[in-house]
């Protein structure tokens, strides 16, 4: 019934996915939930939507008429995808739509809908039956965030509820089918959780066609990851044969940098200039960077989605052991990976077209990676991990990885949540050096040692849900209308006793009722991707007319202490362990010269006049001393920010 263009059906019987039609439609068949885990590129995003079109899902005359809808973690993928599938489905491809936050595209006939997850999770609180369906799928499962995670379990109970009402009336409501597709093996969680559904769905394996990557580990990790990149990157552009290039940064500021750098580096051939008068007319610029998103739905209706939040973040401590330093490039014929030669039509100067790949970045941009680069120049593409796993970016022979992401953490004894450069799991960086084989052998080039992937990456990544404070997660859930917390099926479930704590907590805040239900108040603060305490810090102060002060404190707030403790200052000693249990290793001491103690003393008092200055307003309030060095830091030039600091004793 469908009739697609010769090449595309070529290209999909390609596809390892393809082979498997017969068996996956017929495990559908035979339940309500299967699990279907194969590598990136293999055909499971594209194609499996596409089998359930074809044996009848989405047909108004069928068995099975309710739309099939398909969840993405991110936006650019979902409208991608929603493309791509509709090329595919040819005379059928108008049935293809698309919904994320500020844009949709799905008219009365859509069949086959791809979604963010959030979508999907506002629907839910509308018509908890999902009663528009007939079919799910949730794709990038392996991801673990805390959205699939809790459609996941939602979910769960929807199939019950659906097969209960199915076989009580079967002709108002069918039966549900849900599809949990991964990028990796580590389905345990959804597979043997007995809460989640009492019989194990069926994992379906789909081998992955991959071609060899060769893995060229640094032989030091390089400290300023950034440059490193940088510098590989020209180098394989200069040297190597034709293909494709994929960097790993970890955001947005890092890859409009690296970005501008390299089109500085490699830029394309001015072309001859039309009396100077400014721009030539016919010349088609090759990037244009001003294109805005469209908007087609207003921020008040629209969800908010986990990529919107992109904090500047905090440092990753440098707690590797390999020798930092900036590698100087000695031994530079040593270096593995670049045996190979430039093709006979290529020269060290090719122009490179470099393209730029993060969540934030609007749509339209992010699909122009998915085009041919302009004629005589390579591809390279800067992005975030969202090309790790979700979109297959056609041609890439080199990946370099800078081996880190930003992801956000929680510290449970400040309580406060933080977007934070750290290295990324092994899993991670093994998906990302295969998205080098996916056209032919490919290389792929880690900018940190092989002891250190070995000794400081972890093997996985913990889900998202584990590494936000649970209080938060309670009030998103009960923002989407979910009550019953405590025994909510989740898949990898937070502490129970942290949850009820959490309960407590927001009834205190005022977030939720005696009956632990949403306020407007807790609705209001659901909308901060802060913790609780924080949104409603700010919400009180914007009705209290003081919103500036308030910012200044919970920015305060997040970034830790500014003030030096008496302690780490050396003003005062630490008492001694060893006082009672030995006399044999009581250490000599230098005894204090009088010059020490004289400086000691002058330093504490000026420590002592400083600190009087941050109480002045408010003796006993850690918040007005706070609010005080902050204001007071802001009204201080620059320049003289450190010796400012320096002079009154707090963190630089
Ligand atoms: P998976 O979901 O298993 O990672 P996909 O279904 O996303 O795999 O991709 C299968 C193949 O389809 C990819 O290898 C890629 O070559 C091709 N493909 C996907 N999207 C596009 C697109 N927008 N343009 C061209 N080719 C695409
Ligand atoms: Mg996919």
């Amino acid at each position: 019934e469908v009739d697609r263009p010769n090449e595309i059906q070529q290209a999909r019987m390609q596809l390892p996915v393809f082979a498997e039609e017969h068996r996956i439609m017929e495990a559908i068949h035979h339940n309500d939930c299967i699990i279907i885990c194969g590598e990136t590129g293999s055909g499971k995003t594209t194609q499996v939507p596409q089998f359930l079109f074809e044996s009848g899902y989405g047909s108004p005359n069928s068995e099975t008429p309710g739309m099939i809808g398909v969840t993405q973690p991110r936006r650019v993928a979902a409208v991608s995808m929603a493309e791509r599938v509709g090329n595919e489905l040819g005379n059928h491809g108008h049935k293809v739509g698309y919904q994320i936050r500020f844009d949709a595209n799905v008219k009365s006939d859509t069949a086959l809908k791809f979604m963010t997850d959030g979508v999907l999770l506002r629907e839910m609180m509308n018509d908890f039956l999902l009663s528009k369906y007939s079919a799910l799928i949730i794709d990038e499962a392996h991801e673990r965030n805390v959205n699939t995670d809790v459609l996941i379990g939602m979910l769960s109970r929807v199939l019950k509820l659906r097969r209960d009402y199915a076989s009580k009336d079967g002709s108002n409501i069918k039966p549900l089918k849900l599809i949990i597709m991964s990028a990796t093996l580590r389905v345990s969680d959804f597979s043997e959780n007995k809460v989640l559904f009492d019989t194990p769905p069926p994992i379906l394996k789909v081998d992955a066609r991959q071609y060899p990557v060769s893995l060229h580990f640094n032989k030091r990790t390089a400290f300023n990851y950034t440059e490193e990149a940088f510098r590989k990157s020209c180098k394989i552009h200069r040297r190597l044969p034709k293909g494709g290039i994929l960097m790993f940064l970890t955001g947005k500021a890092e890859i409009t940098d690296m970005v501008k750098k390299l089109r500085k580096e490699f830029p394309f051939p001015k072309k001859t200039k039309s009396n100077g008068k400014g721009r030539d007319n016919n010349q088609t610029p090759i990037y244009n960077e001003d294109d805005s998103p469209e908007m087609r739905v207003s921020a008040k209706h629209a969800d908010i989605e986990a990529e919107d939040i992109d904090f500047e973040v905090n440092e990753m401590k440098d707690d590797f052991d390999d020798e930092i330093g900036d590698l100087e490039d000695d031994d530079e014929e040593e270096e593995e990976g670049f045996e190979e030669t430039l093709e006979e039509d290529q020269t060290e100067n090719d122009p490179l077209y470099v393209l730029p790949l993060y969540s934030l970045l609007p749509t339209k941009e992010q699909m122009k990676v998915f085009a041919e680069p302009p004629a005589g120049s390579r591809l390279c593409v800067v992005a975030t991990n969202i090309a790790e796993t979700s979109l297959t970016i056609p041609g890439i022979r080199y990946v370099v990885d800078c081996g880190r992401s930003k992801e956000r953490h929680f510290n449970e004894e400040t309580r406060v949540q933080s977007f934070e450069i750290d290295w990324i799991s092994k899993a991670s960086a093994d998906q990302r050096s295969g998205r080098a084989g996916r056209t032919g052998p490919g290389h792929c080039y880690r900018l940190f040692s092989s002891a250190v992937y070995e000794n400081n990456f972890p093997q996985f990544s913990k889900p998202e849900i584990l590494r936000m404070p649970v209080e938060s997660v309670v009030l998103n859930m009960k923002s989407m209308g979910i009550d019953g917390i405590a025994n909510f099926p989740f898949p990898t479930p937070p502490d129970r006793l942290a949850l009820r704590k959490a309960e407590k907590l927001l009834q205190y805040l005022g977030a939720l009722n005696k009956e632990s239900r949403i306020t407007d108040l807790g609705k209001k603060m659901s909308l901060f991707p802060l913790s609780p305490r924080f949104a409603k810090m700010l919400i009180i102060g914007n009705q209290l007319e003081c919103l500036p002060y308030v910012i200044a404190l919970v920015s305060g707030l997040s970034v830790g202490d500014p003030f030096l403790s008496e302690f780490e200052l050396g003003f005062i000693q630490p008492k001694k362990q060893s006082k009672y249990n030995s006399d044999e290793e009581e250490e000599e001491e230098e005894p204090e010269s009088q010059q020490d103690i004289e400086r000691r003393r002058k330093s504490m008092s000026q420590f002592n006049k400083s600190r009087r200055l941050f109480t002045r307003l408010d003796k006993h309030s850690d918040a007005m001393k706070l609010l005080s060095v902050i204001c007071a830091i802001d009204h201080v030039p620059k320049t003289n920010r450190e010796s400012f600091c320096k002079g009154n004793f707090l963190r630089v």
